[in-house]
């Protein structure tokens, strides 16, 4: 993984492991019973792969844009 990598997260909501099943609130998560953890590339891909056609187009072209500013 390049430094550049490294600075650049993505965080998804998740289940609070501590929590499941049980009260829905403690130190780690946000009373609802979940967390943000880091999102994996198959994570990633799979939300992509899930997502609207129209939203996924929508997201490349952000990506084009933000490629073209730097
Ligand atoms: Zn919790």
């Amino acid at each position: 993984m390049s430094e550049s990598d490294k600075q650049h997260k993505l965080f998804i909501k998740s289940m609070c492991m501590v929590c499941l099943n049980k009260v829905m609130s403690c130190y780690y998560c946000n009373g609802m019973g979940t967390v943000f953890v880091e999102a994996s590339d198959k994570g990633i891909g799979r939300w992509l792969s899930k997502i609207d056609e129209e939203r996924r187009e929508d997201i490349m072209y952000h990506m084009e844009d933000e490629k073209g500013q730097e």
